[in-house]
């Protein structure tokens, strides 16, 4: 998951929904959380629900953007956060959650080791989205329906992304390298691309740069650090 830096408050809401074309300029249109790119369905997302803090419901630092399916799968189950209570989840407007999951083939699992004491925040939160759905799960409570590409959509993505490593490989120019980060943006799943191109620095330094808003205070060079120095 990319950790993001929203930046402040463009304006006061009256409306939340109001709140989607800034988040969008900000962050681009990607789901905060499955990270695919949408060009539609995208939509203002409350960490801590709007039903359950409605105190909550018009305030930026409780906005991210989720698809249908993350945003469905989270619904209303409680989720707290400071200044209002310890975490409850990690999200990545707040810790650097590219540490906490692992992108393999197309599932995510937490990638902290058991004693980590952020493991079982990173647990909770890949359930809470549902984000361990995949087809041929052996627990039927973990597949995913048909209106749930999210699994399919990583694949594609990584396979994707397997490729133009090869491509990069065969013929590697600053064009081949440029050309790889506009078919990431036009793709989305950042984590997977990030994750592909694990020995190359250069090409994530150009991820970085190039998906907008990815938070700077996760990262030394390419390195990644955790940001909040309890959990991650
Ligand atoms: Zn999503």
């Amino acid at each position: 998951m990319r950790p993001v830096d929203k930046g402040p408050a463009p304006q006061q809401f009256t409306n939340y929904q109001d709140a989607c074309a800034p988040l969008e300029q900000r962050l681009g249109r990607y789901c905060s959380f499955c990270e695919r790119l949408l060009e539609t369905h995208l939509a203002v997302e409350h960490v801590m629900p709007k039903s359950r803090h409605k105190d909550l419901a018009l305030e930026w630092d409780n906005f991210l953007l989720a698809c249908v399916n993350c945003n469905s799968s989270k619904g209303s189950k409680p989720v707290l956060r400071p200044p209002h209570a310890k975490h409850t989840h990690l999200w990545p407007d707040e810790h650097n959650t590219l540490l906490a999951f692992k992108y393999i083939g197309g599932w995510v699992e937490v990638g902290l080791a058991r004693d980590h004491p952020a493991f079982s925040l990173a647990e909770e939160t890949v359930q809470l989205l549902g984000l361990d759905k995949y087809e041929g799960n052996p627990d039927p409570n973990r597949q995913p329906t048909e209106a749930d590409r999210r699994w399919s959509t990583r694949e594609i993505v990584r396979s994707v992304a397997e490729r133009s490593r090869q491509n990069l490989r065969n013929a590697d120019s600053p064009f081949m390298r440029d050309q790889i980060i506009q078919t990431a943006l036009a793709r989305g799943g950042f984590s997977i691309w990030f994750a592909t191109f694990a020995d190359d620095a250069d090409m994530q330094q150009r991820l970085l740069d190039a998906f907008p808003s990815s938070a700077k205070n996760c990262f030394d060079g390419v390195k990644l650090i955790p940001r909040d120095p309890l959990l991650l």
